[in-house]
């Protein structure tokens, strides 16, 4: 079985307990690999590691910091095969699907960050008075606390470790433990690239312990973390006045309006629900159609859901892997358990496989009720929840009743109504006519504020501003403005 180590200061090196825990391969449900199982101590070494980095890195030059960003995305292409190799081991990943466009897409942010960072101006500022000058520009912030989930184990670090490297800051960096050996596969790139001791650190363990102490010890100075709204708010009761910027769960609405066609949009709606086997942050997990074409609808989708075939992932012909772990699998079986004894019908799937392993068979369901469990949380399964409404105030209060709200759709052609949707809709990001997926990495990507998908925007310049104070100098030009003279 393969080892899996930490690397902490420039070195690779194992748990200071030497305690070890079990990869699992959740096509399998058996071990794959040992992973070296950090704790508290571990992540204090790694802080002390990046704040021994920091004031050496940050006065290393900007285009400098941003070539090397460059090089870690050339050899992260370069290992794409590998990547998706371990993507496949570790999350049952769809080898020749799923697991090689992660892989592919992995560089992006590298490229993004590097090149952004380059553009990311000051400014000077006008003011009243005429003996002043004003100018602003962004300063790193210090040690970033970088806590990833385990759903794109290799895309997801990339929102945070090169924009906060490119702007001159330093990293810790922890992941999902059961996304730990990507994470490896990830840091040997970024080693062989050449990143200086400290700069980034990895720390593998359990988020209780590892990302927990990232986020209290006073030697970090800001944290990005995806994951759960409940992961989240532990985060936020613990990191006192430190910056946070929070990418969390989704429940996303498509809303389907009655000039809609089915048969063709279908395949989004489906794409939307099951890729990924349904374990995205902006897949679709409610569908509210028009009263009047919900029939047709249910039907397309029905027929859509059995192009995505469940299997080893292997296999070139599955599109849908296993659930990442038995905890994923109970939560669909429960939510499916919920909205059937309240009345909705399961029209597709609805059971798991005869299959070792974390799978779930892909799952229509019909005439959802707004007090049930899909309608108010992420399900994070393979599950395409369909209800329908006689006028459009049903659907906004079904919507509504839910905090949740990362991504939406609407379908429509008709453009005034789509754009009171569009508008209307309580997430950071609406799509008019297609999946609720797109984003790219140089657009902004959030939860909108006040709801439990998320605080802040990652992508672009808008994760450099996470990654930067702004500071302003204030320049007198001659006597100062109060002296004994006057
Ligand atoms: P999770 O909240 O269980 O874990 C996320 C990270 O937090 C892990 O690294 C974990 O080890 C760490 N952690 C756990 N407890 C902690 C604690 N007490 N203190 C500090 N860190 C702690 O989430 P998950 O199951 O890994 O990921 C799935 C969730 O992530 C879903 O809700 C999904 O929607 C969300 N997600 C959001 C986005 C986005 O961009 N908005 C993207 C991907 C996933």
């Amino acid at each position: 079985m393969n080892s899996y180590s930490m690397y902490i200061d420039g070195k690779w090196c194992g748990a200071e307990s030497g305690e070890t825990y079990d990869g699992i391969n959740p096509a399998l449900g058996e071990p794959f690999g040992k992973i070296a199982c950090g704790g508290r101590a571990d992540a204090q070494r790694a802080v002390a590691a990046a704040n021994k980095a920091l004031p050496s890195w940050r006065e290393v030059p900007l285009w400098e910091r941003s070539a090397l960003c460059v090089k870690i995305a050339n050899i992260l292409d370069q290992q794409k095969e590998a990547l998706a190799e371990i993507l496949c081991t570790e999350l049952g990943k769809p080898l020749h699907g799923e697991a090689a466009d992660e892989a592919g897409e992995t560089s992006a942010p590298w490229h993004v960050a590097a090149e952004q960072a380059k553009y990311f101006e000051g400014h000077t500022k006008p003011c009243a008075d005429p003996q002043k000058r004003v100018l602003t520009f962004w300063r790193p912030r210090g040690v970033v606390a970088a806590i990833t989930p385990w759903n794109f184990p290799a895309a997801i670090p990339g929102e945070y470790l090169p924009f906060a490297i490119v702007m001159g800051n330093t990293v810790t960096w922890t992941p999902a433990p059961t996304a730990a050996a990507t994470a490896v596969k990830l840091m040997e790139c970024i080693h062989e690239a050449g990143v200086p001791p400290g700069v980034i650190n990895l720390v593998t363990g359990p988020g209780a312990e590892v990302g927990d102490e990232l986020v209290i010890n006073k030697g970090t100075h800001a944290i990005g973390m995806t994951g759960s709204p409940q992961t989240a708010e532990i985060i936020s009761s613990r990191s006192g006045l430190k910056p946070t910027l929070f990418e969390l769960g989704g429940n996303g609405p498509i809303v389907v309006l009655e000039d809609a066609n089915p048969g063709e949009i279908a395949a989004a709606i489906g794409f939307a629900c099951f890729y990924a086997a349904g374990q995205v942050c902006s897949c679709a997990e409610r569908i509210f159609v028009a009263d009047s074409i919900k029939d047709e609808l249910v039907d397309a989708i029905v027929a859509e859901s059995k192009h995505w075939k469940v299997g080893n992932p292997l296999d070139e012909s599955v599109n849908v892997g296993p659930q990442n772990n038995m905890g994923v699998v109970e939560k669909m079986t429960a939510h499916l358990n919920d909205a059937t004894g309240k009345g909705a019908k399961v029209v597709a799937g609805g059971k798991r496989p005869d299959l070792p392993g974390f799978f779930y068979e892909p799952t229509v369901l019909v005439d959802f009720p707004k007090d049930s469990l899909v309608n108010h949380e992420e399900t994070f399964g393979p599950i395409a929840p369909i209800t329908s409404f006689k006028d459009e105030d049903q659907a906004w209060d079904y919507i509504n009743a839910c905090d949740l709200g990362l991504t939406s759709s609407i379908f429509t052609r008709d453009v005034d109504r789509a754009w009171n949707w569009a508008e209307g809709l309580n997430s950071g990001i609406t799509v008019v006519n297609d999946w609720t997926h797109f984003w790219e990495h140089h657009l902004p990507f959030g939860g909108m504020a006040s709801n439990r998908s998320g605080l802040g925007r990652i992508g672009g310049r808008h994760t450099l501003d996470f990654m930067s104070d702004l500071k302003s100098i204030v320049f007198n030009l001659g006597k100062p403005t109060v002296t004994r003279d006057n």
